[in-house]
């Protein structure tokens, strides 16, 4: 039979085979790195803890803390061990999370007044024209349109805080009585709490969940010397009010059990929405991805009770995929990856396409589903004011002050300094190996040039830029002088 021929030809036994392994290596890459499609009428929850460190949480190896609920997403779904912010401060690094682009691409380098070029697409417009029903709901007043204009673009609804901040409490108020009314329909929500920000004071019982002594004691004397900015120390400043919780205090380990007792707090808080989620009948078709903007230097590096400089304390953060429809096999993932790669991954998530090339990130779903390498090597960062530019690959940090960086009155980094650290041997960063090793600077240096040079191609000619005016609130939260 001439097909029978056909086939027993040398060439077409080989082009059969060929087809075959194509086939078979197309199957495997399916069952690799598929999961199934995200229900047509689910929901995505997008939730941001400011300040909140990486390795303060129990499913990040934090044992003295509880937070249950954390936990459970994350060992029900999806945990990034090496996430990291692109950037040290709240409005750049959440502007980088709603629209997958660098702080040098949308331009955004400091807690300001600014406005996002019409051009720059956010996640928010995205679904909202992919048909959801779109709500952002903050717990700080800088995160609202009248400092951020453009942010409200593709939200039906904004909640923020009309003093300077809330409780988690309060914002979960306002987010579900907006899910009583739309949970019927799709729905997008960012939900943002702050509680982990300074000063730490959490509500009972969790001020006493991890401490029981008098931290004004006189046998206590392990507060050391605190570098708050000179309006801090003020007391005519509004930013005072963020350190006068702190009149006496002696033990340094009180501030941290305050600071752990606030992500309890928010801890529980989260568990609440969820709550309400299973209540509703949401919970089996919704995505929850739980991230922070950035982490908090507590101690370390002689910075205390701040996010400032680009240290693991503070750059690393935590990341975690929930949405039991599509994510049954949980999962820890090694790789570096970025808060830019948040939108893609939920738009991927989605199956719903994203604006055009804007995002800079790439969707973490081959690591989600089983993955192990699919060439991402390195997680950038700027520091506030791109004073700093942070490269940090599997095992190495390199971070390269660009402009003097005045961390706090004692501590100031000068133009031009490198540093660079081994994770592997040394993650606490204290030994800087960056005379040591002059190649490796090198290769991070030409990374460096690589990833500025990146970014060009469909990017508005006119990135954001925060505006020179001082704002009042701004002043209270202590972020600019
Ligand atoms: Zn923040």
């Amino acid at each position: 039979m001439p097909s029978v021929k056909f086939l027993r030809a040398p060439w077409a036994e080989h082009w059969v085979l060929l087809l075959g392994l194509a086939f078979l290596a197309s199957m495997s890459t399916l069952s690799c790195y598929r999961i199934p499609p995200f229900p047509k009428d689910g929901n995505v929850i997008l939730v941001t803890v400011d300040t909140l460190r990486a390795d303060h949480l129990g499913c990040y190896g934090y044992e003295t803390i509880r937070t249950p609920v954390i936990d459970r997403l994350a060992t029900g779904g999806v945990l990034f061990r090496q996430a990291y912010a692109q950037s040290n401060i709240t409005i750049p690094s959440h502007i980088s999370i709603l629209t997958g682009l660098y702080v040098k691409d949308h331009g955004v380098s400091e807690n300001a007044r600014s406005r996002l070029p019409r051009e720059i697409v956010t996640l928010g417009e995205v679904l909202k024209v992919a048909g959801f029903r779109t709500v952002a709901v903050t717990s700080n007043s800088i995160l609202r349109p009248h400092i951020i204009s453009g942010l409200e673009r593709g939200f039906d609804g904004f909640y923020s805080p009309s003093k300077l901040e809330r409780g988690a409490e309060a914002t979960n108020r306002d987010f579900f009585r907006w899910l009583k009314k739309n949970h019927r329909h799709r729905f997008f929500a960012w939900v943002h709490y702050f509680d982990p920000h300074m000063p730490y004071m959490p509500p009972q019982p969790y001020r006493e969940l991890y401490y029981r002594d008098d931290p004004r004691d006189p046998r206590f004397a392990s507060m050391p010397d605190l570098d708050f900015p000179r309006a801090w120390r003020d007391p005519k400043s509004p930013a005072h009010r963020l350190i006068t919780w702190l009149d006496g205090v002696r033990d340094f380990r009180y501030v941290v059990s305050q600071y752990d007792g606030e992500i309890s707090y928010t801890d529980s808080m989260i568990g609440k929405l969820l709550e309400q989620l299973e209540t509703l009948g949401l919970a089996q078709k919704t995505l929850v991805i739980v991230t922070a903007d950035h982490g908090e230097s507590l101690d370390e590096h002689g910075i205390h009770m701040r996010h400032a400089g680009l240290y693991e304390a503070v750059i690393r953060i935590p990341l975690i995929f929930w949405a039991p429809a599509v994510l049954r096999r949980p999962r820890v993932v090694d790789a570096v990856v970025k808060s830019v790669d948040i939108m893609p991954t939920i738009l991927d998530i989605l199956d719903i396409p994203g604006p055009g090339d804007q995002m800079k990130g790439r969707t973490l779903l081959p690591l989600m589903a089983g993955g192990t390498d699919d060439g991402r090597r390195f997680a950038h960062a700027e520091h506030m004011g791109r004073s700093q530019v942070m490269v940090r690959s599997a095992r190495w940090k390199y971070i390269k002050t660009l402009k003097q960086t005045r961390i706090s009155d004692s501590f100031v980094l000068d133009e031009g300094q490198r540093e660079l650290y081994d994770l592997l041997n040394d993650p606490e960063e204290t030994v800087n190996l960056s005379a040591k090793h002059l190649g490796r600077v090198r290769e991070f240096e030409d990374e460096i040039t690589r990833w500025r040079a990146s970014s060009q191609a469909g990017l508005p000619q006119q990135p954001a830029q925060p505006a020179a005016t001082p704002d009042d609130y701004l002043k209270a939260l202590g972020y600019v002088e």
